[in-house]
């Protein structure tokens, strides 16, 4: 058996209302210490005082933060050491982009982060102030919480996070070892490109739809959004409205891994290996620019809006479909390999030649060869060609009209 792989189990928590009331002390002083750490580095950078350095004289000075606080003396010290680093990988995460010439986005400088964004606090060492104890979740200074065990962990505990969801508390052990259950091997390759349209599209034209909750979602998405731009800033109208949009956040993105997830086990099972685009920040966020509509003029963008924005809602969640379906690969003794994403949708499968097509045209037609085909199915062909190539595959051009074997 291969070594086992990281994975993370997630759990619901079931505190009783003192321990979610001290959970919520604990959060809200781990923020609060983000936020004072954030400023200090601000200081500190602004006087030109090196970066190195910095994290270990931070995390140094937690003792004197202790003394001087002594609130902060009932959090375990591991929590706040995490904080620090949290900090710390902020900033390295900022200085990589400002090395590398990046516009950063969507914000520059790292934020200070408010009671929406900062949701949860990590125990770095599991046994270390945390310990599971049957169904029991043991936590040095806060209590023993029940912990809704829907399935067993497995692996050896690495680190233990605890968050704030819109519906309640969950725990997250990060677990190493976790063991891989190979599937057995079908024989197949294939590449896959995000659609237009449709989920992703295999090489063979196989077509993985969109869940038709994505629209009712959207729209339920919208309301909810409209109804806390509409509340005043600090009445109890908004704080509902805001509690309602989290609560829909939280349902959409629940709906979309477990989506996400049946997904990627069904091309696990058919597939040994798959071949993926590469993902770029710029990938990440493909808008409609105006592209040429092939006869020297321009489509306007509000042509292709309506297709954009899908694209860019389908974009977002494609890496975080690609992220899911590599771990699920790695468990099931399987393979994901990316490729350069260049000119896949341009360039014919059946024999190389650069076809331009702006993005309302949905068919490939290969004025060479005379190669007719889905434009996306057309760019899964040149995403498994290009991956096969690197591992020095002959190619499989000839085989197009094979059959796929069923998703
Ligand atoms: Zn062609």
């Amino acid at each position: 058996m291969p070594d086992g792989v990281r994975k993370t189990f997630k759990y619901r928590l079931e505190p009783a209302s003192a321990q979610e009331r001290t959970l919520e002390v604990v959060l809200w002083r781990c923020r609060t210490l983000y936020n004072v750490a954030l400023e200090q580095r601000r200081r500190w950078w602004a006087r030109g005082q090196g970066v190195g350095a910095t994290y270990y004289q931070q995390k140094r000075e937690l003792p004197d933060l202790k003394a001087a606080c002594p609130e902060y003396a009932s959090i375990h010290a591991h929590l706040l050491q995490d904080v620090i680093l949290r900090v710390e990988r902020t900033y390295q995460a900022f200085f990589r982009r400002v090395k590398n010439g990046e516009t950063p986005k969507p914000v520059g400088y790292p934020r200070f982060q408010g009671q929406d964004r900062y949701h949860s606090f990590t125990f770095p060492e599991y046994g270390n102030g945390v310990v599971l104890d049957g169904a029991i979740l043991s936590l040095s200074k806060i209590g023993r919480i029940p912990v809704r065990l829907h399935r067993p962990l497995e692996g050896t505990p690495k680190t233990v996070t605890l968050s704030q969801e819109a519906d309640g508390w969950y725990v997250c052990f990060s677990c190493a070892d976790v063991p891989t259950q190979p599937l057995s091997l079908t024989g197949w390759e294939t590449g896959i490109d995000v659609g237009l349209r449709v989920f992703l599209i295999t090489a063979e034209g196989k077509v993985v739809e969109n869940p038709r909750y994505y629209r009712t979602a959207e729209r339920e998405l919208k309301k909810a959004q409209q109804r806390v731009s509409k509340g005043k800033k600090g009445s109890t109208r908004r704080r509902k409205a805001v509690k309602l949009l989290a609560k829909k956040h939280q349902h959409v993105r629940r709906q979309r891994t477990d989506f996400h997830q049946k997904t990627a086990l069904a091309l696990v099972r058919q597939y040994d290996v798959l071949y993926v685009e590469a993902m770029q920040p710029a990938n990440l966020s493909r808008r409609p620019a105006p592209v040429p509509d092939g006869s020297g003029g321009y489509l306007p963008n509000g042509a292709s809006a309506k297709v954009g924005l899908n694209k860019s809602i389908q974009d977002a969640g494609w890496g975080r479909f690609l992220t899911i379906l590599a771990c699920k690969a790695e468990w099931a003794g399987k393979r994901v390999e990316a490729v350069s994403p260049a000119f896949t949708t341009q360039d014919c499968s059946g024999c190389g030649e650069r076809i331009q097509k702006s993005l309302s045209v949905r068919t490939h037609v290969c004025t060479n060869c005379g190669l007719v085909l889905d434009r996306d199915e057309n760019a899964a062909r040149n995403i498994q060609w290009a991956g096969q190539a690197l591992r020095g595959v002959p190619t499989l051009v000839g085989a197009m009209n094979r059959e796929a074997p069923s998703l």
